[in-house]
């Protein structure tokens, strides 16, 4: 059986190659006869790695020499906490973004560390779709120690494209959206992602912080979560996730090998073009997203005839397109199309979609 195309949301489908590579070393990485996941992460080989694995990640996303790259525990939200935490003094105000469930996770994890948590907008239906409250309502605060939002809300894939124009540093939560294009990294105060869509495995988180927001951690911050230390101890710390590492340091030279984020953003541009146009050519499919929110990595979609749901998952599982079911919390379905997915792999969507319309 030929794989499938593999459309979940996260974790999500990795680069074949990478896995590939993954399997062939994995009894015997760097000729050492050992796994990578069985060596210390203070040996010299495993460093070097370590090492390697930042600076394709500098290259790849041209990150300013201003910068920390933090390779972190706990996932996407272990981030929700540290931010707070990290940059923020318990009296502060700190503004938020509402775009979506992420957000919301977010801005009450905040609301445990810092006194002032402001919404400044939310999501909202429009005639014409989901859409986020405009830049000239938003209510921003004077004073706030910085602006937080997420810029690619995975669950109602929703999307911000442009990088909001605010005073405060901007935090972006970027799980969904990191290294799916070409990114103004000065532009940005924090960018943090949980690993497990466009980086590598679960679990993992990457954090890239400017330098003059260090030094401000709240007293009783846990130590594996403060940016300082990490930033100071090389991320090290602690003992890190060194096969989560390893793997991102493969997808990293695989993004290389394809280019680069540029090439990734055509690819991705194109992909979410062919579902996007076909979805808004059928009666039978509808996308709930107004057209300029719309993600290009979490395309949700409902069939006009929910009773067919369960239908259109299991043939299309059939068909060898997996993944498909949308976020328990807002139902239908949803084609996650991050880098390691093919144009190939939205072609075969859009056919068994038109297909399936057809035999309805
Ligand atoms: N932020 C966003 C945008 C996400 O999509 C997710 C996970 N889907 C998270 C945060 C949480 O990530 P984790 O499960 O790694 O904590």
């Amino acid at each position: 059986m030929s794989a499938p195309f593999n459309f979940s949301a996260g974790p999500a489908m990795l680069p074949a190659e990478v896995m590939k590579q993954a399997q062939e070393e994995f009894l015997n990485w760097n000729n050492l006869g050992i796994s990578v996941m069985e060596i210390s992460h203070r040996d010299p080989a495993f460093i070097r790695l370590a090492e390697q694995a930042e600076q394709d990640l500098r290259e790849l996303m041209a990150i300013p020499d201003n910068y920390q790259v933090l390779f972190m525990h706990g996932g996407g939200r272990g981030q929700f906490s540290a931010v707070p935490q990290n940059i923020a003094g318990p009296n502060a105000t700190v503004d938020y973004l509402n775009c979506g469930i992420w957000s919301e996770f977010a801005i009450r994890e905040a609301q445990k560390y810092v006194q002032h948590v402001n919404v400044v907008g939310a999501a909202e239906q429009t005639e014409q779709g989901k859409a986020l409250a405009p830049r000239e309502r938003w209510q921003l605060s004077d004073n706030a120690a910085y602006f937080h939002y997420c810029p690619n809300e995975t669950v109602d894939g929703i999307a911000l494209h442009d990088i909001p124009d605010v005073q405060a540093p901007i935090v972006a939560d970027m799980s969904s959206n990191i290294l799916s294009e070409p990114l103004d990294v000065s532009r940005f105060g924090i960018i943090y992602a949980g690993a497990q869509k466009n980086i590598g495995p679960s679990g993992f988180a990457i954090t890239i912080v400017r330098e003059d927001l260090l030094g401000h951690a709240q007293g009783n911050t846990s130590t594996i979560m403060d940016y300082t230390v990490q930033a100071k101890e090389r991320s090290m710390y602690n003992t890190p996730n060194t096969f989560a590492w390893y793997l991102s340091a493969l997808v990293f030279q695989w993004l290389k090998r394809q280019g680069g984020v540029a090439a990734m953003g055509e690819v991705n541009r194109a992909k979410a073009a062919k579902l996007y146009d076909f979805i808004d050519s059928s009666d039978f499919y509808r996308n709930p997203v107004h057209p300029n929110y719309r993600s290009r990595m979490n395309v949700p979609f409902l069939l006009a005839d929910e009773r067919l749901d369960g239908d259109f998952l299991k043939q299309a599982a059939q068909a060898g397109l997996i993944g498909l079911k949308g976020h328990r919390f807002v139902g239908g379905m949803r084609a996650s199309i991050y880098n390691a997915m093919p144009l190939a792999g939205v072609e075969a969507l859009v056919d068994f979609m038109r297909e399936f319309e057809r035999k309805a």
